[in-house]
């Protein structure tokens, strides 16, 4: 078994038809995030036929991007209504108890285009806190170069099941700082890592092992060369991460214990 901590599914199938059939035959659980209603439907289907057929499970992930706003298709006046539409939809899942988690939300103030929608990625963000907080679900976070808003949330943030950061961007010292003040943090960590991203390795290699997720964000964070990343990269992934941490005895133990921490983060037994 392995566990891909954060993926889109419905994106990938498109991309790689057998994307499905390859992630059973991988043994490989996986926590898909939509943003739309067609993604969020593909997923549910794909998670009740695997239920079905008792392969690995995929966990139902839900919230409006914090890249949507920037979208040039959502920038017009009309998009208000695109909006509302999404979170009511969203809501109508949480309420139906058809989500594992909210997300991916958070803040992407990566360049000037993410920049400009910040007082609406703001308010998608807040109405997103307050469902998972109070429907109980964990909260999965994208974060580009807005870690101070996180810690401006702390507080909320500190009252929720788990906090799962994909493709986490932040430093060691951070990481620390958040579970320090009570956060139930997870750190889930991609094909950045394999990219040799420094401030990566270094909060893998040191944040507490049983904080530890990995992922694909597939299929959105292609490796060098490729055109797309899959369930594939995840065992490149493990190899990455094996000698970064000795107390794991080997790469076996170190899978498992990131599963573990995959369905404690999910809630999922
Ligand atoms: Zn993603």
């Amino acid at each position: 078994m392995a566990t891909d901590a954060h993926c889109h599914l419905a994106s990938l199938l498109k991309q790689l038809p057998q994307a499905e059939q390859e992630r059973r035959s991988q043994a490989l659980a996986c926590a898909a995030s939509a943003w739309n209603k067609e993604d969020f439907t593909c997923h549910e289907e794909l998670a009740l036929h695997a239920q079905q057929d008792k392969a690995p499970g995929i966990f139902q992930c839900f919230a409006l991007h914090p890249q949507l706003p920037a979208e040039p298709a959502l920038r017009g006046s009309g998009s208000r209504t695109v909006f509302v539409s999404l979170l009511g939809f969203m809501e109508t899942l949480a309420s139906e108890g058809r989500l594992h988690a909210i997300g991916e939300t958070g803040f992407d103030l990566y360049n000037p285009g993410f920049r400009a929608t910040e007082a609406l990625q703001d308010e998608l963000f807040a109405v997103h806190l307050d469902l998972a907080l109070s429907r109980r679900l964990p909260l999965v976070l994208h974060i580009r170069k807005a870690m101070h808003k996180v810690f401006a949330h702390k507080q909320a943030l500190k009252r929720l099941p788990a906090l799962v950061f994909h493709g986490y961007s932040g430093t060691l010292g951070e990481g620390e700082a958040l579970l320090r003040q009570g956060i139930n943090g997870y750190f889930s960590f991609g094909t950045a890592l394999l990219r040799g991203r420094k401030e990566s390795i270094r909060a893998c290699a040191g944040l507490p092992l049983d904080r530890l997720l990995l992922e694909t964000d597939a299929p959105y964070q292609p490796l060098k060369g490729r055109p797309f990343s899959s369930g594939q990269d995840l065992r490149l992934l493990l190899k990455a991460v094996s000698p970064l941490r000795p107390d794991a005895a080997d790469a076996a133990t170190l899978e498992s214990i990131i599963d573990a921490n995959f369905y404690r983060a999910y809630r999922a037994p």
